[in-house]
């Protein structure tokens, strides 16, 4: 573990009884058991020992949809629920995730990359496995190419939305109603692009929580159990939601591994003072003007995958981004 890793998780158990009541928790799942690509897996052991810590203390695995119904209406997500996406669609999840979701009961919602299908890559699932996985969860959109849509043009972003809706409509007859950034990577531009298709959610990979009265269903925060983050599964779920908070800057891995700028809005402008993290930096207080933070960080980062995270009143929000 990091040190910076280590003060958070720190200041996570010494917040905890503030945070015990804490929002719903949407959770994003990659590969199963899957050795190979050990920044992005989940072991089953792990899986089930997850699962058992939910089912021990209450908590209610529910479809996705449920969770963006309840943002659609403002209306609370109630604090014990929980729902499960699995990202990419990678054979493992079918071989190896799929038996434990249906073991416990639990739904799911996989994402899919619709390429990697319709090409038959070996490590994905494929339409026939996709057919029988609809039985027991749901399976939405995450691009044809999973490209970085913040360095494709609005027309190459168009042209692989279009692509991946063609091909889910015509083998599993489904006009998907939810969607997920490839790499959580977006800003502006993408977003309208995306928004323009008229999805009920969209779904980014920030780790938060949702309160739904206060969520946006268009940017909702998904906590990554992958990896080494797998140990901080029970953390996960002591997150609040930061309404109104919204990252500015970086929405994209920095250039050259370094952190220029980290700029954050905040709804409440009575707010004079966050707390800003970035990895390998760990964290820095900040001044808050007129709901802004403007932190010149120019830090270098030493890693592939990186975390930018801000802390507002005991409540923190962290983004993932990776190269
Ligand atoms: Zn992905």
């Amino acid at each position: 573990m990091t040190k910076a890793k280590f003060l958070l998780l720190k200041l996570l158990l010494l917040l905890s009884p503030y945070l015990l009541l804490a929002d719903g928790h949407i959770f994003v799942y990659h590969r199963f058991d899957d050795n190979r690509y050990p920044t992005t897996n989940i072991s089953t052991h792990t899986l089930k020992k997850e699962f058992n810590y939910l089912k021990k203390h209450n908590y209610k695995v529910v479809p996705l949809i449920n969770i963006v119904k309840k943002i659609q209406a403002g209306e609370k997500v109630p604090d014990k629920w929980v729902a499960f996406s699995i990202d990419d669609g990678f054979k493992s999840f079918y071989t190896n995730g799929l038996p434990i979701f249906k073991q416990y009961g639990y739904p799911f919602t996989l994402f899919i990359a619709v390429k990697y299908t319709q090409e038959k890559y070996r490590d994905y699932v494929s339409w026939k496995q996709l057919k029988e996985i609809v039985k027991y969860g749901s399976v939405e959109f995450h691009s044809y190419g999973h490209g970085h849509f913040g360095r494709m043009s609005n027309a190459q972003i168009k042209a692989d939305m279009d692509k991946g809706l063609a091909f889910m409509k015509k083998h599993l007859n489904y006009q998907p109603k939810l969607f997920v950034y490839p790499y959580g990577e977006y800003d502006n531009r993408v977003e309208k692009i995306v928004n323009s298709y008229g999805f009920e959610a969209v779904f980014n990979q920030n780790m938060g929580a949702v309160n739904g009265s206060c969520s946006n269903a268009y940017d909702i925060d998904r906590s990554a159990v992958v990896g080494s983050n797998s140990k901080d599964f029970k953390l996960y779920l002591y997150f609040k939601e930061l309404c109104g908070v919204h990252f500015k800057k970086p929405l994209s891995f920095p250039k050259n591994k370094i952190v220029k700028t980290v700029e954050v809005t905040l709804n409440d402008k009575s707010i004079k003072s966050a707390d800003i993290f970035i990895s390998n930096h760990g964290w820095k207080k900040v001044k808050v003007k007129n709901g802004k933070i403007i932190y010149h960080a120019n830090k270098r980062v030493y890693r592939d995958r990186i975390k930018i995270g801000v802390k507002v009143k005991n409540k923190i929000k962290l983004m993932v981004l990776s190269k």
